[in-house]
């Protein structure tokens, strides 16, 4: 690991000022479970690594005043997955922080280091390939070993984005509040993730001078039932081959409106409209979810080993959306 100047920031104005205008210059460090690897691995070496833990207050879960939540950006893992709050009113969020890595990371880990965690392609953490993402001239898993790769956004690199806190929060219409340089901004967590196409280095909207402080959800809408559906290689301490969050509000068995988003799809989580369409307005039977299933997975582009994930994604979106009526 190159040695680099480690600062504990005092305040979320201290980290932001000690942030450099690049991003070969600084990085932010919350529980460190991925950053640390990047730094030992050398995938990255900045000269500078501010700890965002020492920051008073940034680690809570509160209810807003409509009756939503808030979530600090240092809060862990598994302060969300034990949090009775969240359990009862928002059962995604709740159960996809239960499926995160192992209980040790989930100890460790927070949500924002979880929201801003880089891809786990097994080619952009070899330091010795100078991949696409990385600077480098080509994608080697397009021509390469693809498994665990994405059948939607793909192109130039491709990726799947790896959190699964991302793929529940977006499912409830959640909201992320950054901190930078110029002030504070808020924007949909849906519109904070960019596909390789729009910026192929980065996997978010975030300036090398901003950090993620919160996280705001808003109040469910009336009757609203929830699930996160993961399948891994293995049940813990691993990443998602496919999830699904479902959120869908309901009138008896009528979908007034619902969202689903897909995890181990796409280079960020992936919002099936086409699912969504199929299933809002409708009584919710059988059929009607295995034609929502079939939608979602109609426009997909698999390459040489990850075709299984069409099988595995029509399967899980099924057996959620008829979970989510009878819980
Ligand atoms: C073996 C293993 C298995 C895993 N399995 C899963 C899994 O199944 N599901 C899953 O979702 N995750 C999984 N993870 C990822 C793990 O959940 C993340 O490492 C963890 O959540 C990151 O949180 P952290 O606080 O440790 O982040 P850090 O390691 O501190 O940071 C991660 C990245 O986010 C940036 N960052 C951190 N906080 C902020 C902030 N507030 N604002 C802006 N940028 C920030 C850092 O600069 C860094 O680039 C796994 C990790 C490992 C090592
Ligand atoms: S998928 Fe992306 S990270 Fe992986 S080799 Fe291709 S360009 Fe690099």
């Amino acid at each position: 690991m190159k040695n680099f100047t480690y600062i504990n920031a005092k305040s979320i104005k201290d980290a932001v000022e000690s942030l450099g205008k690049n991003w070969n210059e600084s990085v932010v460090k919350s529980g460190g479970t991925d950053l640390l690897g990047e730094l030992k691995g050398m995938i990255i070496s900045p000269e500078k690594v501010i700890n965002l833990k020492t920051i008073p207050n940034l680690d809570y879960i509160e209810s807003t005043q409509d009756g939503g939540l808030k979530i600090g950006a240092v809060t862990t893992i598994t302060k969300i997955s034990e949090s009775s709050l969240i359990k009862t009113k928002f059962p995604v969020i709740s159960q996809a922080a239960s499926k995160v890595a192992s209980p040790q990371l989930r100890n460790m880990g927070t949500l924002g280091g979880n929201l801003c965690q880089r891809p786990r392609c097994w080619y952009y953490r070899e330091n010795s390939i100078l991949c696409l993402k990385k600077g480098g001239s080509q994608c080697y898993a397009f021509t390469g070993e693809n498994k665990f790769h994405c059948i939607f956004g793909g192109g130039p690199c491709f990726i799947v984005h790896p959190s699964d806190m991302a793929a529940s929060l977006i499912s409830c219409d959640a909201e992320i509040k950054i901190y930078g340089r110029k002030g504070e901004r808020e924007l949909e967590l849906n519109n904070f993730y960019l596909l390789p196409r729009e910026n192929v280095n980065r996997e978010n909207v975030l300036n090398p001078d901003e950090i993620v402080v919160e996280i705001i959800i808003p109040p469910p809408k009336n009757n609203t039932k929830s699930i996160y559906i993961k399948q891994s290689i293995r049940e813990t301490w691993d990443f998602a081959l496919c999830s699904v969050a479902v959120s869908m509000s309901m009138s008896g068995l009528k979908c007034d409106d619902v969202r689903i988003v897909l995890g181990g799809a796409a280079p960020k989580p992936w919002r099936s409209i086409n699912a969504e369409n199929e299933l809002r307005g409708k009584m919710i039977t059988e059929t009607v979810a295995e034609s929502a299933a079939k939608a979602a997975v109609n426009n997909a582009q698999t390459m040489r080993d990850n075709k299984y994930k069409i099988n595995l994604f029509q399967n899980i979106i099924k057996s959620a959306i008829l979970e989510v009526i009878k819980s």
